[in-house]
């Protein structure tokens, strides 16, 4: 590729992949941009070939990335494009590279509240607008207002939650879109509560997940609710399976949590994917029920 006319950022060439995937895992990305700032973004973009793969990263920690790696090119929004701009009344402007930690961050900071359950998700806004993430009752696009997309020629859209599909853990998006920021409205005032509410969420995720431990949060998404209208949950179907503990390799389905496969230190992404596809044939077997990975599989 003949790229670097006028960029600013940072070019990498076969950058491991497990260096920015919270389960570390996962082989090289032939091309790895980190862009200064959003107009060195919209300039590699417009420079990038039609035909090359492109592929965006946030914190990576929703994907499962192969072994063998990403053939093309991974754009990495995490660190550099992280600007956050109260634009007064509780509205603010966010870029999608920001920690969902600091969005819950600054906005209890200036009494805004509602972004609380952000404050454990480790991800960026942008995957956290493209899985809509959510805890805790509380879910990303209900904080939408509008969002600035970029597409492969740089060319970038404001759009309205009413253009996207969105559903639980789930964004149908117009094809060749990314995310570059988006305006969020929070409530005003409420932030003393907020904080307090941040702190009990922070010590619950501490004491019923593996936090610390490489993982990608939970595996599957929730199940629908069954025939008697029950809700159900694939942590415990996984649990109830027997599963909890089950290791191949050092990849292991969490003794604290079933829903999370940990890496216990030299896993391999085979590894992991070998076993989320032992965990879904047990539970259809036992079961009947289809767990859905809700980690992305890339590569
Ligand atoms: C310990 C732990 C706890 C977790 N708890 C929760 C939880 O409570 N709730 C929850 O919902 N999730 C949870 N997760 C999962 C994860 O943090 C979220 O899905 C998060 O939103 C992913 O953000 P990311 O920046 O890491 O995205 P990545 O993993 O980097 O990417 C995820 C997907 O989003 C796409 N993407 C990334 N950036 C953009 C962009 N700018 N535009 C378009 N697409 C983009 C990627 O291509 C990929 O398909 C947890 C994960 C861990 C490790």
């Amino acid at each position: 590729l003949a790229l670097g006319h006028g960029l600013r950022g940072e070019l990498r060439y076969r950058e491991p992949l497990s260096l920015h995937t919270t389960w570390r895992v996962g082989g090289p990305a032939d091309l790895f941009y980190l862009p200064a700032d959003n107009q060195d973004l919209l300039r590699f973009l417009q420079q990038l070939p039609p035909q090359e793969p492109l592929i965006w990263l946030g914190l990576g920690s929703n994907v499962l990335v192969r072994d063998s790696g990403i053939r093309g090119t991974v754009i990495c929004t995490a660190h550099m494009l992280a600007g956050l701009n109260h634009l007064g009344a509780c509205r603010w402007h966010i870029d999608a590279g920001a920690s969902c930690a600091k969005v819950a961050r600054f906005s209890a900071r200036e009494d805004c509240s509602g972004a609380e359950f952000l404050a454990g998700i480790p991800g960026t806004l942008g995957g956290a607008l493209a899985m809509n993430a959510g805890a805790f009752g509380g879910e990303t696009w209900a904080l939408v207002e509008r969002v600035t997309t970029v597409d492969r020629y740089g060319e970038t859209r404001q759009r309205l939650p009413h253009d996207y599909r969105i559903s639980y853990r789930h964004v149908d998006a117009p094809a060749g879109e990314w995310f570059l920021s988006a305006i969020m409205r929070l409530h005003k005032g409420g932030s003393d509560a907020g904080a307090l509410r941040i702190r009990a969420l922070l010590d619950q995720r501490k004491k019923s997940q593996p936090i610390g431990l490489p993982s990608c949060g939970s595996v599957f998404r929730n199940p629908p609710p069954g025939a008697d209208g029950q809700a159900r949950y694939a942590a415990q179907l996984i649990d109830a399976a027997g599963l909890k503990g089950m290791s191949i390799g050092d990849a292991q389905v969490s003794e604290k949590h079933a829903n999370f496969i940990i890496n216990q230190g030299k896993a391999s992404a085979a590894e992991i994917e070998a076993l989320i596809n032992h965990v879904q044939a047990h539970v259809a077997q036992m079961f009947d029920v289809q767990l859905q990975p809700e980690v992305k599989i890339l590569g």
